[in-house]
């Protein structure tokens, strides 16, 4: 893992950059996930676990939040019924478990409402931080950081923490990003992460931040293919 520069005011100013330039290099950057309301997205959130983003949307948008709108509908539903509508999305029993769990607290706790703060969120069966702070995020608008696999393997290696746990990523990264930027800032990582900052072959020649990240294993372009001679003639002569 990269060294990350000791100062938190460097840092503050080299985030202030990398999110200058990564909102130029992605101005789609947004949350992948489709939702209409915070409980929506608490649920899709608990699909998303092992499955891809659009692969979640093909199930909530064609089916699930059709047939589903509150917590009720989710908790009195037999769980083999549910766990046929959310099959496609992977590991569905226990999704269908977590997610009857949930519903049941929501309704016996919190009056069927998706609380909006961190400490109630995470009481929640089957949501950890970083499912919280995406829902607090994207859901209620408040200044959060949701710790995925693409915002922390891009931390690392642009050197924002030294850390591997994602809550201990996230205490590094809260004081560093402005926290107007917080949300668009995890966005702008996971685009980032899937088009140039991939997990097993980073795209660095074509990094928009490369010059700010210390990542030292930088990899290199294409190889420049040099002009190969017409069939039967040796190199240099017509
Ligand atoms: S320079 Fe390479 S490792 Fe650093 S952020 Fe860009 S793609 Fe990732």
């Amino acid at each position: 893992m990269p060294a990350a520069p000791k100062s938190p005011i460097k840092n503050g100013e080299r985030v202030k950059k990398i999110i200058a330039r990564l909102h130029r290099a992605h101005p789609d950057a947004k949350l992948a996930l489709n939702f209409s309301s915070p409980f929506e997205l608490l649920i899709a959130l608990i699909l998303a676990a092992q499955c891809t983003d659009e692969k979640v949307n093909a199930v909530t948008g064609s089916l699930l939040f059709k047939k589903y709108r509150t917590p009720e509908d989710y908790a009195r539903v037999p769980a083999e019924e549910l766990e046929a509508d959310i099959r496609p999305t992977g590991f569905y029993r226990n999704k269908t478990r977590a997610i009857q769990r949930c519903c049941q607290q929501l309704i016996e706790r919190f009056g069927g409402r998706v609380p909006d703060n961190l400490e109630d969120l995470i009481t929640l069966s089957g949501v950890g931080r970083k499912t919280a702070n995406m829902v607090l995020g994207n859901a209620f608008g408040q200044p959060a950081i949701g710790v995925d696999t693409h915002v922390m393997r891009l931390a690392q290696r642009l050197g924002l923490t030294r850390q591997d746990d994602p809550d201990k990523i996230e205490a590094d990264l809260t004081p560093i990003v402005p926290k107007k930027d917080q949300v668009h800032f995890c966005h702008l990582l996971q685009f980032h992460g899937r088009r140039v900052c991939v997990a097993r072959k980073p795209k660095c020649h074509e990094c928009v931040v490369s010059d700010l990240c210390p990542y030292p294993n930088k990899t290199p372009g294409p190889v420049q293919q040099k002009p190969r001679p017409a069939f039967g003639r040796k190199p240099g002569r017509l």
